[in-house]
């Protein structure tokens, strides 16, 4: 597909909701979050880099990246941090890309948590923001994960703000509503993408 809708919102938005029901439509996605994990996999060439340059104190006994260690690493460390970010921006941006461009349906919807803030919505057509209230976020979120009202409140002053998306953002979908409502909202914006994917 050369038609490319970028999803994004807050924290329990409803992002991988509002995916699923795309899928069902029949159309690809693209998930930054597995994209992300899959350049550092067992034998990736983005492990071995880390290791490389981190040393083998990196990996688990298993050869798995040991994320809590490289964590460490970079927290107090600007320069590190910049150095690993400049390996991983561009070969998931450019694997993302890829898994679009070979996709088979009429459009696809790449899903990117922090799509404003990493600047990926450079790389899409169109975008698309699920919305709903912080206090609704955090209602759902916790009835979800085990975390607390503080813990999602500190993750949701860590992202764009509500008010930035909107303002950012191509398409609006409300996801205040009931989840037959959220259907039909995802089915026009299906018609639509259509139009727009065949005028491209
Ligand atoms: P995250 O960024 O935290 O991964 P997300 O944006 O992908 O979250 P979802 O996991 O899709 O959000 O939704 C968050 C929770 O809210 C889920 O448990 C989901 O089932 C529920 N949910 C989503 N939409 C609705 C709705 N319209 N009504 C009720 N519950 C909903």
């Amino acid at each position: 597909a050369d038609f490319i809708v970028g999803l994004t919102g807050g924290i329990g938005s409803g992002k991988t909701t509002v995916a699923n029901l795309f899928a069902e439509l029949g159309i690809s996605l693209v998930d930054a979050d597995i994209i992300a994990r899959d350049v550092v996999a067992k034998g990736s060439t983005g492990l071995i880099k880390i290791v490389e340059h981190f040393g083998a104190d990196t990996l688990l006994a298993d050869g798995n990246l040991d994320r809590s260690k490289l964590r460490d690493k970079i927290f107090s460390d600007d320069s590190e941090r910049v150095w690993l970010n400049n390996l991983l921006h561009p070969m998931i941006r450019e694997s993302m890309l890829q898994q679009c461009k070979d996709a088979q349906t009429d459009y696809v919807i790449m899903v990117v948590p922090l799509l404003f803030e990493n600047g990926l919505d450079r790389l899409v057509d169109r975008t698309l923001v699920v919305d709903i209230s912080p206090k609704l976020q955090q209602q759902r979120t916790i009835s979800r994960d085990a975390v607390t009202a503080e813990q999602v409140k500190n993750i949701i002053g860590s992202q764009a703000s509500r008010a930035e998306k909107l303002s950012k953002a191509d398409d609006v979908i409300d996801n205040q509503g009931e989840i037959s409502a959220l259907k039909c909202k995802v089915l026009a914006l299906h018609n639509f993408y259509l139009k727009l994917a065949s005028n491209s």
